[in-house]
């Protein structure tokens, strides 16, 4: 049984408005060691279901359907149970560390505060693992820092004690939402690498959920598209950068810069995400599709396979015809 299987989530969150559908069946697995990249413009509901799954969800939302943790529904489990398995076996790292990190707290305080609730360690002995950490997201002289407060450090760093923490209890699942957003591209570099080398020492898996493929190709070995609270394509990584089926991915990948060709103009995808109180009938990529006919305004199209069970897609247009068009334009 994979460590993580996810089974037709589904997030809604009522407003004075309107019931927003945030995310609309969402499925898949997730095995001891592996990356999942879930990636998507903001609004896709990406960041959502990783939050229903942790009960992070806000007051008015509501999950259904089923997230097994080792054969346990997280959806299912009361605010206690969840607090004994998060923090410890699922652990998180938000996107902005200067908002998540308790400005009043020195970072010993917040880090040996884990390890005493979980691990029943002393203050003694945390502080110790706590130093230990530090060292190994490689934070320079640690025994001091570890006396500081977030205000005292630079966003990289931040971020880096933001990792230490959430994988102070050894977690087998980290989420990592948006982990480099806030960080410059070498700092982001950095940090990505260091988040490789953590999984390779500790064999923890990891959800990553961004909106840029790049950080994709560096770390993941599975890949799901979201658009509009659906997934849109979902397969292994080198398939999804070697054959994209979908106009949406396909759009994404027209708009990363790329090192290893040179010429040719990027190209966004015109038009903004859906708004996801009043979404469009169809599929909900059809206002900014080109490729969008009569029958994508009038169904949502269905996730099927392309390719034996693995790579799934929801398009009308067929997956070969999508393939061959962006082949021919990239020249691979
Ligand atoms: Fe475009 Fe239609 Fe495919 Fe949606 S179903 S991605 S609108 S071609």
């Amino acid at each position: 049984m994979p460590l993580l299987q996810v089974s037709d989530l589904q997030v809604e969150f009522k407003t004075n408005d309107a019931t927003v559908r945030a995310v609309n069946g969402v499925n898949f697995t997730l095995e001891a060691g592996e990356t999942l990249g879930i990636v998507g413009e903001s609004g896709s509901g990406k960041s959502q279901s990783v939050l229903a799954m942790l009960g992070l969800l806000a007051s008015n939302g509501r999950a259904s359907g089923q997230a097994l943790y080792r054969g346990e529904n997280l959806l299912g489990l009361s605010g206690k149970a969840l607090n004994r398995i998060r923090g410890n076996r699922l652990s998180m790292i938000f996107q902005d560390p200067m908002s998540s990190l308790n400005p009043y707290l020195s970072i010993e305080r917040q880090m040996t505060e884990v390890l005493e609730l979980h691990k029943n360690m002393t203050r003694r002995a945390a502080k110790k693992r706590a130093i230990g950490m530090l060292e190994a997201v490689r934070i320079p002289e640690a025994a001091h820092r570890i006396g500081q407060y977030p205000h005292e450090l630079s966003g990289g760093m931040r971020q880096r004690v933001m990792i230490a923490m959430a994988l102070l209890c050894e977690p087998e699942v980290l989420f990592a939402d948006e982990p480099t957003t806030a960080l410059d591209v070498t700092v982001q570099a950095q940090v990505l690498q260091l988040l490789r080398d953590l999984q390779r020492d500790f064999g923890t898996s990891i959800v990553l959920i961004t909106h840029d493929l790049g950080v994709v190709a560096g770390l993941c070995e599975k890949v799901m598209v979201m658009y509009g609270g659906r997934v849109m394509e979902q397969c292994d990584a080198s398939s999804l950068f070697a054959k994209p089926s979908h106009p949406y991915t396909i759009g994404l990948l027209r708009a990363l810069p790329r090192l290893d060709k040179s010429g040719g103009e990027l190209t966004g995808i015109p038009g903004n995400p859906p708004n996801m109180a009043h979404p469009p009938a169809g599929c909900p990529f059809h206002e900014r599709c080109a490729h969008a006919a009569e029958d994508c305004v009038q169904h949502v199209p269905a996730l099927r396979p392309v390719d034996g069970v693995h790579w799934l897609r929801a398009c009308h247009r067929p997956a070969e015809d999508m393939i061959t068009r962006y082949q021919e334009a990239s020249h691979v």
